[in-house]
């Protein structure tokens, strides 16, 4: 039997499927994997990851085209190399995540780097491994860029982060391809951006970008992006200035609650019609997905440990909590939350508030979540697969969580529980008195 999502009836999202009452990821019960490693734990499915990376390949194909994963959505170095082994670059946002990058195996030249903010330091570290290309967000960046690479007698390739004013129609957090964000150069203002580029012995213009949110559910705010960054490049090119690549970012959304965003194959099959008509259908493509990606690949597994029913409000405590699991503090998101074992024989449901153990009143995970539990029983927050580890901290010195990634009957260890002593490890204590 089949939902209208065309999912079959027990399958909770691809991969996660519910099989003799028991939730399953890849046919593997989850609550197997969260009594050899522990909660919380994060379980994320190599054929979900792939399963929507195939997607943007298909919509894709016979292109020529780079799909570069935004890192910053999980960037734990066994996703990275499962993502670049099927032949994906990365787009990274800090040295930090150059040197996960270079561990994880990357080529250098797959490799682009986004961001505000980058320091002279990041700058040579990446002109030294001869990355793929800068996507510039200012023309102050652009002139400290050339000036460091010709200091080190190089040219770096540059694309400029063009903010095409358009609305993503999602959380103003993570909107942010509209004036009074602080990402890209002004669409007036990128045409002079791009003469003074190709004047500077330091840099080599090599392509164009935009990126206008994240958590994307439409097609419209795409279609008028491409349409504005056809525009600037045309205008472009008209100055004498070639554009070899065209970069429409990432920031497709994904179901958390019902959503449906469109599918990226069929998204890209209109985007590419739009660039055809325009004559632009001969153009290397670059996108740069992050959560369509990692987001519905992974769930957080945590333990109930007490129920504290109330007046006003009945609360569910459990062992994960907003260290782990930032999203909804952050941006007020949601995630499903869902026993591992159901139907539950001898408990009634009631509404919990699902929070965890953090002194903070924003340490919330769901509000008003329809469940019937008991103390000790495990559930699953889903779709915990982008901006979750990613963002976990160590507030209230708890560890990191485990990660495991499934593929097919293999389970495999991919991050060990954080211990208090790999927190204290870079602390140094006062003299003895
Ligand atoms: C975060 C980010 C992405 C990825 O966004 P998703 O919504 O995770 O797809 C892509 N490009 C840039 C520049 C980003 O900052």
């Amino acid at each position: 039997m089949t939902t209208p999502s065309g999912l079959p009836a027990a399958a909770l999202l691809p991969f996660f499927t519910y099989q003799d009452q028991q939730l399953t990821v890849e046919g593997v019960p989850l609550d197997r994997l969260a009594r050899e490693h522990g909660t919380p734990l994060f379980v994320y499915s190599q054929a979900a990851m792939l399963n929507a990376l195939a997607a943007y390949q298909r919509g894709l194909a016979g292109r020529p085209h780079l799909i570069c994963y935004a890192m910053k959505a999980n960037s734990s170095l066994a996703i990275l190399q499962t993502l670049v082994r099927a032949g994906c670059g990365l787009d990274i946002v800090s040295g930090g995540e150059l040197e996960r990058a270079l561990a994880a195996g990357v080529e250098p030249a797959k490799v682009i780097f986004s961001g505000v903010g980058k320091t002279r330091a990041e700058m040579r570290q990446a002109l030294t491994v001869g990355i793929g290309c800068f996507n510039v967000e200012s023309r102050a960046e652009l002139d400290v860029l050339d000036e460091v690479a010709r200091g080190m007698g190089l040219r770096a390739p540059v694309s400029v982060r063009v903010n095409p004013n358009v609305d993503a129609q999602t959380h103003p957090y993570i909107s942010t391809g509209l004036k009074g964000n602080k990402f890209g150069i002004a669409h007036e203002d990128v045409i002079d951006t791009y003469i003074h580029a190709a004047a500077c012995g330091g840099l080599r213009v090599v392509g164009i970008d935009c990126h206008i949110g994240s958590q994307i559910t439409q097609t419209g705010p795409y279609l008028d992006a491409m349409d504005r960054v056809l525009d600037l490049v045309q205008a472009i090119e008209a100055k004498g200035v070639s554009i070899e690549h065209i970069d429409f970012g990432g920031g497709l959304g994904i179901d958390y609650q019902g959503d449906t965003p469109p599918e990226a194959d069929a998204l890209w099959a209109q985007l590419l019609q739009r660039m055809d008509a325009r004559g632009f259908g001969d153009r290397k493509i670059f996108i740069e997905p992050g959560r369509s990606l990692v987001g519905n690949a992974g769930v957080c597994l945590t333990e109930v440990l007490y129920l504290k029913p109330g007046e006003h409000k009945n609360f569910l405590i459990v062992d994960a909590a907003m260290n782990d699991l930032p999203r909804p503090a952050m941006y007020q998101a949601f995630h499903r939350i869902v026993p591992l074992r159901q139907p539950h024989p001898d408990v009634d449901t009631t509404t919990w508030d699902v929070v965890g153990p953090v002194c903070e009143s924003g340490d919330w995970i769901g509000r008003d979540r329809a469940l019937a539990v008991q103390s000790g029983d495990l559930l699953a927050v889903m779709s915990a697969g982008a901006y979750c580890m990613s963002m976990a901290s160590n507030y209230n010195t708890r560890g990191r969580a485990a990660e495991v990634l499934v593929d097919g009957t293999q389970a495999t260890l991919i991050r060990e529980r954080e211990t208090a002593a790999d927190q204290f490890r870079t602390e140094r204590m006062l003299p003895p008195t």
